[in-house]
């Protein structure tokens, strides 16, 4: 049997890529991380990073980093003829995160870099992956380099985090179901003058039919963002058109200027059936697309990567079976689509112009007005409502006092003084109990979500005494 060159092959080093390589790299894992970009400057895309987002960074150490650099942001108020009809407010989420961090993606995917780095990892740029073939016990991957320059490497596993437009996803023959949406978005990152506050984001419902969400980036640049009927074929708006469209959807007196991007994309909602084909995996965008409403599918793909890392470090490392790996999709789809509904339901919600629609929305809106409904809105936005109540990995049982199996588990203080997160960056599970102040024993996951609770948990600790989940 020849050992492959490494025992991981990441293609892809967007958030997700960078997040499992981050992941694998702290296990000990062999893992190649290659970038077909060979590093050129990007439209920054994503601006937003959730709470679950932070407390899964927190978990590998990085979170404060982040914080440091980006913009808090505490709500989303939406307005209906002037008025303010409606907020998210995101001071109401169960997490010490209680803001969608706003940063660039750039600086983010810098912040993961620079830890890959410290790790001893680098990504390798200009390299694309062209090819690949699975036989036995590992995947060949046919790379070219800028200079167009082939080589073949061999490993353990290779996953696809390249992207929408993936090419593991299609040298692997699995469908991408889905369709575009009928809008295009106009985007512009730019200052504004006459905005009342930047700590939070303002969607404005004037007498125009589509809305218009003004998103502070990071206290001086602001996200534009306006939907526009999909008839101008990707054509870049002017500085001109964006200040129009403020004007007429906004409250009046805005002014928008020194924009450093102004861009037009169509969206998609897409997704794949299946996550893995034996030794090939995806995750992030290469799995599943959808509207950028909401903020929430770089936050999808980086808790991809940290539900992935553990288990494929534990396969490669042969401390668990490769079956671990079906847990990856069996728990990951399922959070996938429900993102996928809610985003859905806002663009529907948000832009659907028949008069029956719009009456709905007007007559929904003191419903989501209450502490309850706030709480669940913001849970949900924050990915805090993710869980794995039916995964195999989830062992039956239910104590009072403590989340259920499949639940994700607050970052407690432990008896040792430090917080769950802090005790979870060794990369193992974590049995918490009595002595940490809870009612039962609990086993965490190295993610941070809840292996088996009560007898269930200590038994399943003795078993394996270094805690493997899952085998
Ligand atoms: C305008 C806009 C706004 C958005 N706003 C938000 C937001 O606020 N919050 C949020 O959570 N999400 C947002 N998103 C979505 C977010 O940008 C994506 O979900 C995120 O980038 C996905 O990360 P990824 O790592 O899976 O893929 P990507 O970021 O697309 O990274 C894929 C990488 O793979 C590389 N690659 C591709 N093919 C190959 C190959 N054959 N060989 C080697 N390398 C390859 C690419 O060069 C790229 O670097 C937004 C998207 C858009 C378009």
């Amino acid at each position: 049997m020849s050992i492959p060159d490494c025992d991981v092959l990441v293609v892809g080093a967007g958030p997700t890529g960078l997040t499992l390589a981050l992941q694998l790299l702290s296990r000990g894992v062999r893992t190649r991380i290659v970038d077909q970009d060979p590093g050129s400057p990007k439209m920054s895309r994503a601006i937003g990073l959730q709470p679950r987002t932070l407390e899964t960074l927190d978990m590998m150490g990085i979170a404060d980093r982040l914080v440091e650099i980006g913009h808090r942001t505490l709500r989303t108020s939406v307005y209906v003829g002037g008025r303010r009809r409606l907020g998210i407010d995101m001071t109401a989420a169960d997490s010490a995160y209680r803001f969608i961090l706003h940063l660039p993606q750039n600086r983010t995917e810098e912040v993961l870099r620079t830890r890959l780095a410290e790790l001893g990892g680098e990504v390798e740029r200009g390299v694309e992956l062209v090819d690949l073939v699975q036989h036995g016990d590992e995947v060949t991957a046919a790379l070219r380099d800028v200079r167009g320059h082939e080589s073949r490497t061999s490993a353990s596993y290779l996953v696809g985090c390249d992207g929408a437009h993936s090419r593991v996803r299609q040298l692997l023959a699995v469908p991408f179901e889905g369709a575009p949406y009928p809008f295009e978005w106009l985007l512009a990152d730019a200052e504004l003058d006459g905005v009342a506050s930047d700590d939070e984001v303002h969607v404005y419902w004037g007498s125009a039919a589509q809305p218009l969400a003004l998103i502070p980036i990071d206290g001086r640049l602001w996200r534009v963002s306006a939907p526009v009927r999909a008839d101008r074929d990707g054509a870049a708006p002017t500085l001109e058109e964006i200040q129009e469209l403020v004007d007429t959807r906004g409250p009046g007196g805005i002014v928008v200027r020194s924009p450093e991007t102004l861009t037009c994309f169509r969206c998609q909602i897409r997704s794949t059936g299946t996550y893995r084909v034996d030794r090939v995996l995806l995750a992030g965008d290469a799995a599943h697309i959808h509207a950028p409403t909401g903020a929430q599918g770089m936050n999808l793909g980086i808790n991809d990567a940290a539900n992935l890392g553990w288990k494929l470090a534990d396969v490669v490392t042969a401390r668990a079976p490769g079956a671990l790996l079906d847990s990856y999709g069996a728990e990951r789809r399922p959070a996938a689509q429900q993102v996928m509904a809610m985003t859905d339901g806002m663009v529907r919600f948000i832009l659907d112009p028949s008069p029956v629609r719009r009456a709905l929305r007007r007559a929904i809106m003191p419903a989501l007005r209450t502490p309850l409904m706030q709480r669940r809105l913001a849970d949900r936005m924050a990915q805090l409502a993710i869980a794995y109540p039916d995964s195999p990995l989830s062992r039956p049982g239910r104590v009072r006092g403590v989340p259920r199996p499949g639940a994700r588990m607050p970052n407690i203080r432990l008896h040792d003084g430090r917080t769950l997160h802090e005790a979870l960056r060794a990369g193992l599970p974590v049995l918490a109990g009595p002595a940490d102040g809870l009612p039962a024993s609990v086993l965490v996951r190295p993610d941070g979500y809840v292996a088996a609770v009560g007898p269930q948990a200590e038994g399943l600790t003795q078993q394996t005494r270094s805690a493997r989940v899952g085998t």
